[in-house]
């Protein structure tokens, strides 16, 4: 699980770095708006703590700029500004959530969870890592741009790994996802179909995301 911190003031981010990290989040931080638009566009974050008064470009125009990129990423809005405007004005900007400031870090756990409970239930429809985009609603994966036709199979395979990106998923898990959990392997079928998958996503790229956990099945990661 990783979180992008978007906020200038440096003793709070000091602050949620460290308490995010014991709770065994990945963190990465921005201290501007633009810089914080630019890591939340090129990176797959499972959350967005994201300010709203920022240098630069500020929390509720990154908001809708992402939401207006059908980036889906949860966000919750950290606002100063407690009135129920404010509050509106964030949710209808595209935020998850938001918490005024100053908050317990107790309250931002149970608010992140609580968000990402959420998040998991409605399953977003559109996964992005780097330049590869799977929109679930047209069934459609792209790669740079273009249509990367898969087979049902790989088709399956790359949604397991896309929606468990960053960690390694083992051979059972994918061959329960793409052929059943009656299936037994014949023919070395799983290596054979994550092979096409390869050179259908990976073949002529510079960039691979798909890569080989030896002994325990396969990663899909920058
Ligand atoms: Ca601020």
């Amino acid at each position: 699980m990783s979180i992008l911190i978007v906020e200038d003031e440096k003793k709070l981010v000091d602050i949620l770095k460290i308490a995010l990290k014991g709770e065994r989040y990945s963190v990465d931080v921005a201290y501007d708006g633009e810089d914080g638009l630019a890591k939340a566009t090129k990176n797959n974050y499972s959350l967005i703590l994201l300010d709203i008064m920022l240098p630069k470009k500020d929390g509720l125009t990154i908001c809708r700029e992402l939401r207006a990129r059908e980036i889906h990423t949860p966000i919750i809005m950290l606002t100063a500004r407690g009135s129920e405007e404010d509050r509106v004005e964030g949710l209808n900007a595209g935020a998850d959530d938001y918490l005024i400031k100053p908050f317990g870090l107790n309250e931002l756990f149970a608010r992140i969870r609580a968000v990402l409970r959420r998040r998991k239930k409605t399953d977003s429809d559109v996964s992005k890592v780097a330049d590869l985009v799977m929109d679930r609603k047209k069934h459609e994966v792209t790669r740079s741009g273009v249509v990367v036709p898969l087979t049902p199979k790989e088709y399956k395979l790359l949604d397991i790994l896309l929606s468990n990106y960053g960690e390694a998923i083992n051979r059972r898990k994918l061959i329960d996802h793409a052929w059943g959990p009656s299936f037994e392997e014949t023919n070395n079928e799983l290596n054979v179909h994550i092979k096409y998958l390869r050179n259908k996503i990976d073949g002529n790229k510079s960039k691979s995301l798909i890569h080989t956990i030896r002994g325990v099945g396969f990663i899909l990661k920058e």
